[in-house]
């Protein structure tokens, strides 16, 4: 007769977390979740020695580099997307424009809604362009943060040069009526 073997301990952790984790019911492995080092006692999420590029200096430069911002849900910090040097220039850039700006309005300067309004800075000056809620700022920020750049994605989305003009007039129209 052979002896039982030990009793599987049902409560053995052998799973890592990152395994576990579901989302919406689904069972979902969180690879990411495995890359992270200690800066000091927070948790950052990267790998040790890594590089990053700053979006502003497009410098390659050690994580050590940035500072960290929100964490995800293993509490590893992540880091900016700018370096600290970069962080620190934007950051005066956006005090001197909120000093000139103009008092805030009811609704965002370009889709007119109620929202949230931040001060919208011309890039590398204080100069105020206006004022515009959270989705048209990173909208137009993502375009480049330039008239070229948003007009890119203009001449993408419409390659018949009358229609553009077109539709540049009349939104120029609607646009210049209701800033009235
Ligand atoms: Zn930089
Ligand atoms: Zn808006």
């Amino acid at each position: 007769m052979t002896a039982p073997g030990p009793k599987r301990n049902s409560n053995l952790n052998t799973v890592s977390y990152w395994e576990k984790e579901t989302y919406r019911g689904k069972k979902q492995k969180y690879k990411s979740h495995e890359n992270f080092y200690y800066r000091g006692e927070i948790k950052i999420a990267g790998k040790e020695g890594g590089v990053q590029e700053c979006k502003e200096c497009k410098k390659l430069l050690p994580l050590s580099a940035f500072s960290t911002s929100g964490f995800r849900s293993d509490g590893a910090y992540f880091l900016k997307k700018l370096c600290r040097e970069c962080h620190t220039i934007v950051q005066k850039e956006h005090r001197g424009a909120r000093k000139k700006a103009p008092p805030k309005p009811e609704r965002c300067d370009r889709c007119h809604l109620k929202k949230k309004l931040v001060v919208d800075h011309r890039h590398g000056t204080t100069e105020v362009r206006g004022w515009l809620c959270h989705d048209c700022n990173v909208g137009v920020g993502n375009l480049g943060d330039t008239l070229e750049g948003v007009l890119q994605g203009a001449i993408y989305l419409e390659n018949d040069e009358n229609k553009i003009i077109e539709t540049l007039h009349k939104v120029f129209n609607e646009m210049f009526a209701r800033a009235k």
